[in-house]
């Protein structure tokens, strides 16, 4: 599954990731309250953008009823979710909203190692714990809603759930939206198709970083019969 030398599987915690490692794929993290039209961003953009695919994330949280069993979620019990976290099989892992929620080093490395970059759609903990280990390969990404009444609308008028669970959103996006800080980007959703462009325009200049293409402009520079200095 690795092609990090240094990792044993089925090893708890290896920390920092390795040269080898940080040549693959990018993992574009992107964050943001819930409500804030994360997840319909997230989707028009796979759609557009070519090798680039979902990390499908590890939760306790029972799945809902348009989800599907290893396409939105690994859908786990929680013993099954704990035997993961003593293996040392998570990226990261967080509690949220009384759920476990991870990202496998599996899921993402059966992205990376075709070479495409990787879309995690975590939140602001799991987004810290993948930043610290990945560094300038983990751009992240948050998305703002334009205020907070208009995610209280959306969050309102989009689901079946109760006025405690919209009040317990509604104030952890409070303690959420002051993390944007940490983030390399932020996109302020007030208009989908404009940030949907936002979100696409960050991923292509992204890959066009210099440092990201040495091998290929080496390569380029070696048909031109190398460097004349
Ligand atoms: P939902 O239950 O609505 O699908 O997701 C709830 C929250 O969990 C969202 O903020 C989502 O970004 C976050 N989340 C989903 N997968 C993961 C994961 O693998 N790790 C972490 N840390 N958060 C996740």
């Amino acid at each position: 599954m690795s092609s990090n030398p240094e990792r044993v599987a089925g090893q708890p915690d290896r920390g920092e990731v390795t040269v080898d490692e940080k040549n693959s794929g990018v993992l574009f993290i992107v964050s943001a309250p819930s409500g804030s039209g994360k997840s319909t961003l997230v989707r028009r953009v796979l759609k557009d953008v070519g090798h680039l695919r979902f990390s499908i994330s590890h939760t306790t949280r029972p799945s809902r009823p348009d989800e599907q069993q290893g396409v939105d979620y690994f859908f786990v019990t929680r013993d099954e979710f704990e035997g993961m976290i003593r293996e040392g099989k998570f990226v990261e892992h967080a509690v949220v909203y009384g759920n476990y929620y991870g990202t496998s080093w599996e899921a993402i490395e059966a992205v990376r190692s075709s070479g495409d970059d990787v879309i995690l759609d975590i939140d602001v903990q799991g987004a810290a714990q993948v930043k610290q280990r990945f560094g300038r390969e983990a751009p992240s990404i948050f998305v703002l809603p334009p205020s907070f009444q208009s995610l209280e609308q959306r969050l309102r008028g989009r689901s079946s759930d109760g006025d405690e669970v919209i009040r317990e959103r509604l104030s952890r996006a409070r303690q959420e939206i002051q993390e944007y800080k940490k983030y390399d980007y932020v996109i302020i959703n007030d208009e989908i198709n404009r940030a949907t462009d936002a979100l696409r325009s960050i991923i292509v200049a992204y890959r066009a970083c210099q440092s990201r293409l040495e091998k290929q402009i080496e390569n380029i520079l070696h048909t031109f019969g190398g460097n004349p200095e």
